[in-house]
């Protein structure tokens, strides 16, 4: 299965499953364009490294993914875009009568209307190309709720169903488009957690773990940023040419209960 040839941009993917997203793309033979915000030295070596490893082009370009220009410059400037993977995403948590309405307004911009801003200057690329490829990372949260979390589970429900039109616009045209619903992901922002999970609840690692953060994961395992990945790059392969407008879950069975 290669990728040889085709580039994908991956929005905020300097850290956890968007960087786990770009090394599964790179291994695969994709061309790599890396994005966050920020504009470090750090941010640009990251992409050095992945070119190094994999052996393919990868780019670091600094866009905010809260402002539309930014999200539709970040695709022009990536010069072709035949993959596309939303997944720049932040989190606020706090019921709905106390929560901040800059931190609605930051989510809703972030987590979902980047992802229409993204796609609306890819798509008229990959019409040009007669292939492409729309992957958008939702969360168990696109299809369930948990309370205190209004802002972020309405911009998750509201990815599948931007994921479903763009499938509905697209199909036939050698264009899919889908969303990924992980569950709990290991990435360095939940690892950081853990200590303070355990000194909160006064248990060891693996109790805390199992009992207070994959409580609604059945598997009682984290999934992991190269499973999101893996799953990125299947939904890139002839495989799944006929999957399209449609919610895969990484989740370990959370919303199947
Ligand atoms: P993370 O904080 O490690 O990654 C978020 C990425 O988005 C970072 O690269 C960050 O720099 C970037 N970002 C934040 N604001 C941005 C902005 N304004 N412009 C551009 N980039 C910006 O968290 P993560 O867990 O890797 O989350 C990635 C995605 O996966 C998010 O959409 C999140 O909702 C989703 N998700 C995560 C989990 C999980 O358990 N970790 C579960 C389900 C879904």
């Amino acid at each position: 299965m290669t990728l040889a040839g085709k580039t994908a941009v991956v929005t905020g993917s300097n850290s956890g499953i968007g960087l786990g997203i770009v090394r599964e793309l790179a291994r695969a033979g994709a061309d790599v364009l890396l994005n966050s915000f920020t504009d470090r030295d750090e941010d640009h070596a990251l992409a050095a490294e992945i070119a190094q490893e994999f052996g393919v082009e990868a780019r670091y370009v600094a866009a905010d993914m809260s402002k539309a220009d930014q999200c539709r410059a970040l695709v022009e400037q990536a010069g072709a875009c035949d993959i596309l993977v939303n997944n720049a995403g932040i989190q606020h948590v706090a019921p709905i009568d106390e929560f901040p309405q800059e931190k609605w307004d930051a989510i809703i911009a972030i987590n979902l209307s980047s992802a229409f801003h993204t796609t609306a200057a890819a798509l008229p690329m990959m019409r040009k190309a007669g292939w492409g490829r729309v992957v958008n990372i939702a969360s168990a949260h696109g299809l369930t709720a948990s309370p205190y979390k209004s802002a972020y589970i309405a911009a998750k429900h509201g990815i599948v169903g931007l994921s479903k039109t763009t499938a509905l616009e697209c199909a036939g045209q050698g264009i899919t488009c889908n969303a990924i619903c992980p569950g709990y992901v290991l990435t360095p922002l939940v690892e950081a957690q853990i200590p303070d999970q355990m000194k909160a609840h006064n248990m060891d690692r693996d109790t805390v773990v199992k009992e207070v953060m994959l409580q609604r994961q059945p598997s009682k395992e984290f999934a992991t940023t190269e499973q999101i990945g893996g799953t990125t790059v299947f939904l890139c392969s002839p495989a799944a040419d006929q999957i399209t407008g449609t919610t895969i879950s990484v989740d370990g069975g959370w919303t199947a209960l």
